[in-house]
């Protein structure tokens, strides 16, 4: 703006002349973004010797300790220890607690469902004039290769240090029910069980779920039952770290991932949603260890559900029960939640559309720029809003060409660096953009330009994932308005505080969602971040602009002087790389990622190795060797893009079917049959039934029904979790003459012992899947025609 305005002769005051005042303007700015990073990072841990009414992490950690100290997957050994302390702990505390044994099914689709044997802890604190019930969950269950202390040892600790808490303060007029479940990383099954059969779940309630998917990291809440205008009011008004994004739940909803807090959901539940996230590269590994947890995470994710248990236990929950009439917009600012209702959106991306049209004709009327000259200035701008977020991809490309062991990786073991890498170069690219451009087209004209598409972008997420809207909009709408005032009054001084007002407004609210995006979809998609770290540089380009030699200085000097810029974000980007790579280096501690299972047929004596690694590591690729499909449906690998190689066949034995009984009744046949493993250490066991020029009816597995959307084809494949020794008696209702035959699965874990199989060396670990070193065998038993009769 500066460049046109004295152009035009218009006054200057010098307020802040020359590039010392402009790198004041930027440094304020840049400033604003550290403050608004540092304000989502969770508090210190509190020792245990704070007051009994407060959240402490190292009184929590404790319980992560004792937990977490093994691998403790659904129908383990190690899982019922710790189902046994938990009931003790909660004993203790005074809470009337019991164990829900049952069978849950989820994740049922025409021809198949996932089902486990589940303990499902409960425990209840009773209100003294209920209006309804508060359930804190968490899930007891760890992975199979991994003692997850963060995922969710955290969790469930914090709920009992939580309930510790609650329990040493006043008495709370809900009921607070703790439902610590089971068999969550298996299928979601215990929380089915719990929502489907316990009775303290008739008549559904408010549900805080604690979670994480990595070891660090602010806890952030980010997904809510639909409708969740009065619970986000909630959450503002009592979490004292509310680190949340409105967006966050449009793009939750978007994505196929599940929790236990699905489940509820889906039973009519309302409630909101919380995980720590960063620190992913340990997920579901045997890293994720007490000691790699972060106790400021666990701080955090206490002082908020201890908050959230406190004040939703106290007031009447009969509002909150059930869904509000729309979605809240909330994001965090500078410590604080801002919240307001989902109605607003529209009218603000309209506003903010306005406010640039606004900005675009004062610019015009001042003969600055004419309306065709500002559409250029758009279409320019698409530039860097494309070129941005492809050269921060191209960066993590980049390290995995230099880094291999990257290439499976969400993000890497310390990303820190690397993110700001990442900013640095959307920096570099949209200010040499900038700078090329700026002489000849004008800064005002490609601010403006840049601001059609944030005003474009607020009503397209207005209309597409309003929660969203935000984003954009409200940076469209500051610099619209700014713009617009210091077009209409010429002076150098306007222009500052203007640029400093436009830039202040689209850095609260655009940094944190470029902070929050890192984590969440990992420098694996780091152009998601990169995008939004792209809308946050354009908005800052009036204040950049002050860095630039003034036009009337123009000469050869200007010309280094303007390149210094975009120059400076090359050698930050450039820096940051190389301490990237200095500080995560790969090893022992820090660890490759390498996914394998095996599968042995033995009706054929074919065996195989098999990754989900779309480009197989240098260890995977010690076994796989193709892309052959597999000719026999195992449970995690069919339907999976694998790399697969021969194996040696091990001397497993497949399990055992045992007919019990086939018979036909009225025109339907029943068949019932024991399956068994015989191998120890089994986790899960599978059936594939497969009834020829028939249709499967009916099924009922460990006494539960498998769900009706499973039934009705010619094969139903079911996977039990956590079977037990005794295995599973499966009835099945067929109707139709044909043959039925059977494919019984059993699933174990640990590769080791495998003819073939060579130990990984020490810097390769089994990666976080849920079919890592998993060992699966199969036979397929002949159930013939129905008998006569
Ligand atoms: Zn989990």
């Amino acid at each position: 703006m500066p460049a046109e305005r004295s152009r035009r002769g218009g006054r200057r005051t010098r307020p802040l002349a020359g590039p010392v005042g402009g790198v004041v303007l930027v440094a304020l700015l840049l400033g604003l973004v550290g403050w608004s990073v540092a304000t989502l990072q969770p508090p210190a841990a509190v020792p245990a010797t704070a007051p009994a009414t407060q959240f402490s992490a190292d009184r929590a950690f404790a319980h992560v300790q004792q937990l977490a100290t093994r691998v403790h997957v659904a129908g383990s050994d190690a899982d019922a220890a710790n189902v046994e302390s938990l009931v003790a702990t909660l004993t203790r505390l005074g809470l009337d607690t019991r164990v829900q044994n049952s069978v849950g099914a989820w994740g049922s689709a025409p021809g198949s469902t996932e089902m486990a044997r589940v303990r499902n802890v409960v425990a209840v604190l009773p209100g003294t004039h209920p209006t309804g019930r508060l359930f804190l969950m968490a899930h007891h269950d760890s992975v199979q290769n991994g003692p997850g202390a963060s995922d969710d040892s955290a969790g469930v600790s914090t709920l009992l240090e939580t309930v510790r808490a609650l329990k040493a303060g006043p008495r709370l007029r809900n009921d607070v029910v703790v439902v610590l479940t089971d068999a969550e990383e298996a299928c979601l099954c215990g929380a089915e069980a719990f929502a489907s059969a316990h009775p303290l779940a008739e008549g559904g309630g408010v549900v805080l779920n604690v979670e994480a998917r990595g070891t660090t990291g602010p806890p952030i809440l980010f997904e809510t039952s639909r409708g969740n205008a009065d619970l986000a009011a909630a959450f503002a008004a009592a979490a004292p770290h509310p680190v949340a994004t409105s967006f966050a739940v449009e793009v939750y909803r978007a994505l196929p991932n599940d929790t236990d807090f699905s489940v509820m959901l889906k039973d009519g539940f309302t409630g909101l949603n919380t995980a720590f996230i960063d620190g992913a590269a340990a997920y579901h590994t045997r890293n994720d260890v007490p000691e790699r947890l972060d106790r400021r995470s666990l701080q955090a994710l206490g002082d908020n559900t201890l908050a959230m248990a406190r004040q939703l236990g106290d007031r009447d929950l009969s509002p909150l029960k059930k869904p509000a009439a729309g979605d809240a917009t909330y994001f965090p600012v500078l410590g604080t939640l801002v919240h307001y209702p989902g109605r607003l959106i529209w009218p603000l991306a309209i506003a903010a559309a306005l406010a640039v049209l606004g900005f675009a004709l004062a610019l015009r009327a001042r003969g600055i720029s004419s309306l065709p000259r500002t559409l250029g200035g758009a279409a320019l701008a698409l530039l860097p809003l494309v070129l941005a977020p492809l050269a921060a991809q191209a960066l993590w490309w980049l390290l995995v060409v230099i880094r291999p062991g990257y290439a499976p990786m969400l993000d890497p073991w310390q990303p820190g660096w690397y993110r700001l890498a990442t900013v640095a170069v959307v920096a570099a690219v949209v200010l040499l953009w900038y700078a090329l451009l700026r002489r000849r087209i004008g800064p005002a004209t490609l601010a403006v330009g840049a601001l059609v598409w944030l005003a474009v972008l607020g009503g397209v997420l207005a209309a597409l994932a309003p929660g969203g809207s935000y984003l954009a909009a409200w940076p469209a709408l500051a610099g619209g308005v700014t713009g617009l005032i210091a077009t209409l009054t010429p002076s150098r001084g306007v222009a500052a505080v203007a640029a400093l007002v436009t830039g202040a407004v689209a850095t609260v609210v655009l940094a944190p969602a470029v902070a929050l995006f890192f984590p969440a979809l990992g420098l694996r998609t780091g152009a998601a971040a990169a995008f939004f770290a792209t809308l946050l540089a354009l908005a800052l380009l009036p204040a950049f602009e002050f860095l630039f030699p003034r036009p009337e200085h123009a000469g050869r000097r200007t010309g280094w002087a303007a390149a210094a810029v975009p120059g400076t974000a090359v050698v930050l980007a450039v820096v940051c790389v190389a301490a990237g790579l200095a500080v995560d280096r790969l090893g022992p501690d820090r660890p490759v990622p390498s996914q394998l299972a095996y599968a042995l047929d033995t009706d054929t004596g074919h065996a195989w190795w098999a990754s989900t690694e779309t480009k197989p590591g240098a260890y995977t690729a010690l076994y796989v060797d193709g892309r052959t499909p597999l000719p026999v449906d195992y449970p995690y690998l069919a339907g999976a893009d694998l790399a697969t190689g021969p194996a040696r066949a091990a001397d497993l034995p497949a399990p055992e079917v045992t007919p019990i009984s086939d018979e036909v009744l009225g025109g339907h046949r029943y068949i019932s049959v024991q399956v068994r493993s015989r191998r120890p250490g089994v986790r899960l066991i599978a059936i594939d039934l497969t009834a020829s020029g028939g249709r499967i009816v009916g099924a009922r597995l460990v006494g539960e029904s498998v769900p009706a959307t499973a039934l009705g084809g010619s094969r139903l494949r079911v996977t039990f979790h956590a079977p037990g020794t005794d295995g599973v008696q499966a009835m099945f209702t067929v109707d139709g003459n044909g043959p039925v035959s059977l494919r019984a699965i059993d699933g174990s874990d640990g590769l080791s012992g495998l003819p073939g199989f060579a130990p990984r060396p020490a810097g390769i670990e089994a990666a976080g899947t849920h079919s890592s070193d998993l060992v699966l065998v199969s036979a397929t038993t002949s159930l013939g025609r129905p008998p006569k009769g």
